[in-house]
Parts: C-alpha cells; structure tokens; sequence
C-alpha cells in the first residue's frame, strides 16, 4: 500500500480487510502521532443553550419550534451553574451546542461567550458553537462568515468545532436536514474560521441510511479540507441514537462502529487526533482506542444524544479503569488555546 490510500483502496478495505488488518494499518497510522500506548481524554459538558431550533432534522429529537411548548433559553446564570459544577467533577471544557433560535440575535452569543471568558479566563475553555450554529447566526445577522468569526473572536471565543456535519454529501443533507445549510456553506464557513485565528475540529456521525459512498466522500471532504488549510485539531464520530426521532431507525452495533474508526484513523492521515465517542459508545468506545483512535471526552452532560437515547454515566474513575485494563496510559489533556490567539 501506498503511503496515503485513495477511495478505492478505503472502499476495498471496508468490504474485504479483517478487523485485525484495518487494526494493524490504522495503528501504523497513529503511531507517526502519537505514544502507542498513550491516550488523552477531557472532562467536559456540552451545555444546550437553547433548544428551540427551525432546522427540522428528521434524525433529531432535541429541538421544539419556535412557538412549540417546552422551548428554553438557558440565562447566563443557568450557564455558570452548569461551568460551576463541571469544574467540580474536575472538568475544564465546555461545548455549546443549541438549535437554530430565530430569537437569538448575535449580540446573545457575543455577550454569553464574552461573560463567560470573563469570569473562568482560561481556566475553563469553550467551544462555542458548532458550524452549523455558526452559518445560522451570520445569516440572520445578515454577517459574511469572515465578519461574524471576527464578532466571536473579539468576544473571546477561540473554538468554534465541525458539529452539524453529520454526513457531508449534499444528497444526504437533502433526504434529512434540508434547512441545515449545504455541504458547500458549511466549508466555507470553517473555512472562515480557521482564517480568523480560531480552531476548529471534524466531526461525523454514522449509522443513519448513509451509503458506504457517502462515508468515503465525508472522509475525502474532511481529508481535502485539511490539505487546503491545516485548521483541524482532531477528528471525533458518534453514532446516530434514533430514540424519538422523525427518522427511527436502529443503533449500529460496535464493531462496526470501531472498523468505521479505524479506516478513518487510515484515510485522515493528516489529521492529528482521532477520538471515540463515549457519549454514544458508552464502554465499547474505549476498544476504539485498539482501532486507531488516541483520544476521547468523558461528558457530564448532552441533552441532544440523550433526548435520543444516550445514557451518562458520571462514574468517572470507573470508565477510566477500562482503558487502563486495555493497556493504555490515560492523560488528561487540556483544550489549548490556539497559537494565533496567544495573550
Ligand atoms: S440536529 Fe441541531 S439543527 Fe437539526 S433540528 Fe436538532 S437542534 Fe436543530
């Protein structure tokens, strides 16, 4: 094999190599990154800022309508509440993730992530928003991307990470997310923020109807767009939950889940950081770590994959013990802040 595979090669190794094989080359692969037997894990909160969306993903069963009962929006005080006590399980990462709120005007997010960065500073770093939250807010602010990366940048926001990507073929955005923008705007856009000074990551979700072509082309998408810019930490896949969604369907099962792992860790040859999803993988994500993965979250909290399905489990040195039993040092490993934006 060559030192980069291509498509055909990806498509031949998911239909005919072993699990050892795809085991064996993707750990060759981690192996030019990082320590064989070193793994690094955060412990975060994603907190749900908002749960009033307009996108309608049928995959979904997290968000109400705007006019819809049960809709929230979370006050700056109900926001350190939840940092406060992810600091007490000993956490320093938090992930802002909502819905696309029509009511929810920039000058909220701006003041949210500028109050935030003013009370923790550094001690506690945020990933403030998704990619697709992002395009959201610049639209409605009527903002180019470059414009509303530079608003987010100057109130002290300095990740804003690949979520909403789910699988980047425009046909599956149109089957399922229709108002979740294009494969086309959701580059352009992280295109924007890496040219701002922020960082940003890659992320994927499997295990809705997406077609073994589809998953080569999201990888290739993501592959590309690293070559062209350099801007992405890590690479992170979850699983879809389908419990009270539009769609339905059933949860893939773990090996697959960890093959899929694997020939990403082959295929994103220059991406740094593969990561495994405990927050959907629950225990069978830390085997992932066998497959090419080098990092993961340990969540204290995500009301979206647990409206569908996920379970949390807050016994945070007993997960640890797992990876540990499987030979691996684990490290903890703070979010940095990127170099661009030193202080
Ligand atoms: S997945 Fe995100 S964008 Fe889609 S409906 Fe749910 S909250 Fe809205």
């Amino acid at each position: 094999m060559t030192d980069r595979i291509g498509l055909e090669e990806a498509r031949e190794l998911w239909v005919n190599a072993s699990d050892e094989e795809l085991k064996r080359l993707a750990q060759g692969v981690r192996a030019r990154w990082h320590q064989p037997d070193r793994a690094t894990y955060m412990v975060m909160r994603i907190i749900n800022y908002t749960n009033v969306c307009v996108a309608q993903c049928d995959y979904c069963a997290f968000y109400v309508l705007p006019n819809q009962d049960g809709g929230y929006v979370l006050s700056r005080e109900d926001v350190f509440a939840k940092i406060d006590e992810l600091v007490e399980f000993g956490g320093d990462l938090v992930a802002f993730n909502g819905g696309f709120n029509p009511r929810l005007p920039l000058d909220y997010y701006c003041d949210l992530f500028a109050s935030v960065r003013e009370r923790y500073g550094d001690r506690v770093e945020f990933y403030a928003l998704t990619i697709a939250e992002f395009v959201f807010l610049a639209d409605r602010a009527g903002l180019s991307y470059a414009d509303a990366a530079a608003r987010l940048r100057d109130a002290g926001v300095h990740w804003v990470t690949g979520g909403g990507s789910e699988i980047l073929t425009e046909d599956f955005r149109a089957r399922h997310a229709k108002w979740k923008y294009t494969v086309a705007d959701y580059f352009e856009a992280q295109r924007a923020i890496v040219e701002s000074g922020m960082k940003t990551t890659a992320t994927m979700v499997i295990g809705f109807d997406e077609t073994l072509e589809e998953r080569l082309e999201h990888l290739q998408r993501t592959r590309d767009f690293q070559d062209e810019t350099g801007g992405l930490f890590s690479f992170l896949c979850w699983t879809y939950k389908p419990y009270g969604t539009a769609f339905g369907g059933r949860e893939i099962v773990a090996r697959e889940y960890w093959r899929h792992i694997a020939l990403s860790r082959i295929f994103l040859d220059n991406i740094p950081h593969i990561r495994t999803s405990v927050l959907t993988q629950n225990e069978d994500a830390f085997r992932a770590l066998d497959y090419g993965a080098d990092d993961f979250d340990l969540p204290i909290e995500d009301e979206v994959t647990q409206k569908a399905g996920a379970t949390i489990d807050l016994d945070l040195e007993g997960l640890l013990a797992i990876p540990r039993a499987l030979g691996y040092r684990v490290e903890y490993r703070r979010a940095e802040r990127p170099a661009a934006l030193a202080s």
